[in-house]
């Protein structure tokens, strides 16, 4: 632990691996311009930190899912490129067109909204054109569009609104091959061709994010929105580790123990009693629980090393600590513990946590709570 980091927990951010996994990314976007998506404070990872250090490794844009995310990159001195997302209606749209900060718009009713949004800041709106190609999530129905890029076309001749983009977002790029990705790539090549044959002349079309970026070429276009591989996470297990991609994981849990205590063979651990000591043994006590982003799912199967030994979690994670059975071993209080990090020390990765809890390697990083400080090194 370094001075700055709390005894208890920290997580440590490796600035110098996000900055090289930003290059390897770029190079591999073979033309494409890259942004890097710091949303959910760059995935747990701290969003002016990481966004920062993108922006000095080549990314040219950052993205966010909110507008008030983009804010306070905009606030932190960021002058790059910015796009959010996620429209709400009554969001801050005035002060998003003020700060140069691009928006999405999947319907008319955005637009209009946009346009008094416009008016009142006396500037245009700065817009990307989203197409559901297929995610059935956000964006524009196909059947929709023309009506979708009639009212852009109306709202730019009033000087309301620049149309920036055409964007659309996978649903299965994480798994290859997979029969939608096609289906998607070819409805989004025929909504673009659409607007373009109308008279929109978007300069950035985009629907690549991590797994498109790093294996589907023909996904990049003019830009490829790269998130979790940015923190050097591969977005499935199936796709093959980071190494795999020239990626290394930025983030590295830690905490110290807490306590080391000698107990009886047939010891209930923790809530529930879900563990009982086969025999006598130690047991240390890890003071990080499922407040801090550990996974309450992880209970009895979360994997730590602890004294160069990996060790697993037994019984519940609570909500602020969670037990080792240490096997005899007596390292003493203030051991380190680390939960999750690159791998390369024999420590677990995120998505060892993410199997162990059933869930994705993304999520158990975003989740890491605000209690735990993030230390930059
Ligand atoms: N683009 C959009 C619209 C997203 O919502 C996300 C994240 O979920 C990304 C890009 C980045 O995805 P990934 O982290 O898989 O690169």
């Amino acid at each position: 632990f370094s001075e700055t980091a709390s005894l208890r927990a920290c997580a440590e951010v490796d600035l110098a691996a996000l900055r090289a996994n930003v290059r390897t990314l770029r190079a591999r976007a073979s033309g494409a311009a890259l942004m890097a998506v710091v949303k959910s404070d760059a995935y747990g990872h701290g969003a002016v930190p990481c966004a920062r250090a993108a922006v000095e490794a080549g990314a040219e844009w950052l993205g966010t899912a909110t507008p008030e995310e983009a804010l306070a990159l905009r606030a932190a001195g960021l002058d790059c490129r910015v796009m959010c997302w996620l429209w709400t209606p009554g969001g801050p749209w005035r002060r998003a067109i003020e700060a140069d900060v691009d928006v999405s718009v999947s319907g008319l009713w955005a637009v209009g909204e946009l346009r008094e949004a416009a008016a009142a800041a006396g500037a245009p709106a700065r817009v990307h054109l989203k197409a559901d190609t297929g995610l059935g999530r956000g964006g524009c129905q196909p059947g929709d569009w023309p009506e979708l890029v009639a009212e852009a076309l109306r709202a730019q001749a009033d000087g309301l609104i620049t149309v920036v983009g055409v964007w659309s977002h996978f649903a299965c790029a994480d798994e290859p091959g997979h029969p939608s990705i096609q289906a998607q790539l070819a409805r989004f090549r025929e909504m673009v061709a659409y607007a373009e044959e109308q008279g929109l002349r978007p300069e950035v079309r985009h629907i690549a994010n991590s797994p498109a970026a790093l294996a589907l070429p023909e996904a990049r276009f003019d830009l490829v929105r790269t998130g979790v591989a940015v923190y050097g996470i591969s977005p499935s297990p199936e796709m093959g580790t980071p190494a795999d991609f020239g990626l290394r994981p930025v983030m590295t849990l830690k905490a110290s123990l807490a306590l080391v205590k000698k107990v009886p063979g047939g010891h209930g651990v923790s809530y529930g009693h879900l563990y009982t000591t086969p025999g006598a043994t130690t047991l240390g006590l890890v003071p990080v629980g499922y407040a801090d982003g550990v996974p309450r799912h992880a209970s009895g199967t979360g994997p730590v090393l602890v004294d160069g030994k990996l060790r697993t979690v037994a019984g519940r994670i609570a909500m602020d600590q969670f037990v080792v059975d240490l096997g005899g071993d007596e390292p003493p209080p203030g051991t380190e513990v680390i939960l999750f990090g690159p791998g390369d020390r024999g420590e677990p990765t995120a998505e060892d946590w993410a199997q162990a809890a059933g869930t994705i390697a993304y999520e158990i990083v975003t989740r890491i709570g605000t209690r735990v400080p993030r230390v930059y090194v």
